[in-house]
């Protein structure tokens, strides 16, 4: 009888293990180009902006060409905008190829922030999970102004404010609570972009194939835009909203907001229930 229970245990952990690894791919929210050519003693960058908002690019320091990427600097590049950057160098090293980082904004763009509608249907009440600078996960530079709604499975997703479809990830599946889910992006999200504000907003734990938009698309305030659901990091299905706005050394962080109906975003506790009117 007690084998029968040791097993059962050992079944039961090997079962929830399997359920929660981690995917082997790594979807990206958008495709962009960058492309690199030595012309004798110049290196040329071209690169490309392939989404309805402006995109930062810098060069990730490398020993071969050790100064390069202080020519190269950091550049905002707007909103489907082409560009050929050249720099002359006649040391350049091409035994490998240069890595840079791209994120999203114009972290020199001012912030006009407006007030935004809740990320759900009119006439739909959801109870908060976590608010500002909740201590599961809402701790982080990128994340201390997030606010968890209770949406459930299958619900449906709404635009905060019109703008630009710039990111979608539907692919993922799972869902993990481990620090490895924590520390990976796996979840599946929308990021869109609201030109007059200079505001992003971020809709994340969606459905598997939960997006009813893409890249491209203009979205307006309160329009659907996808299902709730439950991949990445979370222990209950809900939806993880965000808006952010972008920086030059942190990337996209998180910012306070208020919504309809004057409601601040600090106002929003734990427990509380909120109904779109
Ligand atoms: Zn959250």
């Amino acid at each position: 009888m007690r084998t029968l229970k040791l097993l059962t245990i050992l079944l039961l952990i090997c079962a929830c293990t399997t359920a929660k690894k981690l995917p082997q791919e790594h979807y990206y929210a958008f495709t962009y180009y960058f492309g690199q050519e030595q012309r004798n003693d110049s290196v040329l960058f071209y690169l490309k902006n392939p989404i309805n908002c402006p995109i930062n690019i810098k060069l990730v320091k490398d020993s071969l060409n050790a100064d390069l990427h202080s020519y190269f600097g950091h550049i905002n590049l707007p909103a489907l905008r082409d560009t050929i950057i050249k720099i002359n160098y006649p040391k350049f090293n091409s035994s490998r190829k240069s890595k840079y980082i791209v994120k999203y904004g114009d972290f020199n763009q001012k912030i006009r922030k407006n007030v935004i509608a809740f990320p759900f249907p009119q006439g739909r009440a959801y109870k908060v999970m976590q608010g500002y600078n909740g201590k599961f996960s809402h701790n982080t530079i990128s994340s201390s102004y997030a606010i968890d709604f209770d949406l459930q499975v299958g619900d449906t997703i709404t635009s905060a404010d019109k703008g630009y479809v710039v990111g979608v990830i539907a692919d993922y599946k799972e869902y993990g609570t481990s620090k490895a889910w924590r520390d990976n992006d796996k979840s599946n999200y929308i990021t869109l972009y609201h030109p007059h504000s200079g505001l992003f907003t971020q809709y994340v734990h969606l459905n598997y194939k939960g997006a009813l938009v893409k890249i491209g698309d203009f979205v307006e305030m309160g329009q659907p835009i996808g299902i709730s659901g439950m991949t990445g990091f979370t222990t209950k299905p809900h939806l993880h909203f965000n808006v952010k706005y972008a920086t030059a050394e942190q990337g996209l962080i998180s910012t306070e907001i208020t919504f309809e109906n004057d409601v601040s975003g600090s106002d929003l506790k734990k427990g509380n229930l909120v109904k779109k009117l």
